[in-house]
């Protein structure tokens, strides 16, 4: 089933669901970071929640939303960037965790994350990006997520994220969905949903079995008037990085830093996290953005 990232609305609009599927960008993150099958989940499924958070949250192409992990365990920190079109960049510290499965032979991300922390910010061209902070919940991180949701945004939220690796370390589906409740939700349509909600197949098992994301819409809100919207996304990963970009951060590290660099290595190579690309930079050019640097 091809990457796809749809939303849809109950006919009275009290109900909104976001459904993604993912299973092409994951593979082409690991492909980036040389993951193995623990941080293959772990990023991936942080990167389909940024892909649906931003879809659902952000309004104009240049706002952007940050999910970061702070993880105790072994895997460390996470980071997922998405804008509003589902276009996705993230890294994760260790990519060669490995971890035993749990006892339901699912890939123990939680127990790699360890405990910690999720931020959630939205930079949305104002001075200062809204920032919420929890406590992890499970290290899962869709539980995390729609803890996140009640916590700081007070949206009643449900979010399921999914990525089954295979044998060889491929990603054989992935993608998840979001559930929000309106203020027009009545109680009783929260316990309704609620019930269908026990009833839902894992993510990847939907994927696996050829459903679309509007087939799961449709699948997690069974017997509510769903209208799916027919501008649906094609998520990607698509990094940002480029050779301004790179000059403005070695700009930003001062002029001190940036001499002595100069005078030690006579070059300078940085390489983005997000896509591994690397950006030489020779003594010339380092001469000339000392120019800007401020002391
Ligand atoms: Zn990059």
């Amino acid at each position: 089933m091809a990457d796809k990232l749809v939303r849809g609305n109950s006919a009275d609009g009290a109900i909104r669901v976001f459904a993604a599927v993912t299973t092409d960008l994951v593979n082409e993150a690991r492909r980036i970071h040389g993951m193995y099958p623990v941080a293959t989940a772990a990023l991936g499924r942080l990167l389909t929640g940024a892909a649906i958070m931003g879809a659902a949250s952000l309004k104009s192409e240049t706002d952007s939303i940050t999910l970061q992990i702070k993880g105790e365990g072994d895997i460390k920190d996470l980071v997922a960037v998405s804008d509003c079109r589902g276009n996705v960049r993230g890294y994760v510290s260790n990519p060669y965790v490995e971890r035993p499965p749990k006892k339901n032979g699912k890939i123990d991300v939680g127990g790699a994350i360890g405990g910690g922390y999720l931020s959630v910010a939205r930079d949305l061209g104002l001075k200062e990006p809204y920032i919420g902070q929890i406590p992890l919940v499970t290290g899962e991180i869709a539980e995390d997520l729609t803890y996140y949701f009640a916590k700081s945004e007070q949206i009643p939220t449900s979010v399921a994220l999914g990525v089954l690796v295979d044998t060889d370390g491929s990603v054989i589906a992935s993608g998840g969905f979001m559930i929000q409740l309106m203020p027009e939700a009545t109680e009783e349509m929260a316990e309704r949903l609620e019930e269908i909600l026990k009833g839902v197949p894992p993510v990847t098992s939907m994927i696996k079995e050829g459903m679309s994301a509007e087939d799961m819409i449709f699948r997690v809100s069974e017997g509510f008037s769903m209208l799916c919207e027919n501008n649906a996304l094609t998520p990607r990963y698509k990094c940002t990085c480029s050779k301004e970009r790179m000059e403005r951060a070695l700009v930003s590290i001062g002029r001190e830093e940036l001499q002595s660099i100069i005078d030690e290595q006579g070059e300078a190579e940085l390489t983005c996290r997000f896509c591994d690309n690397r950006y030489l930079f020779d003594k010339n050019e380092l001469t000339e953005l000392l120019k800007q640097a401020k002391g």
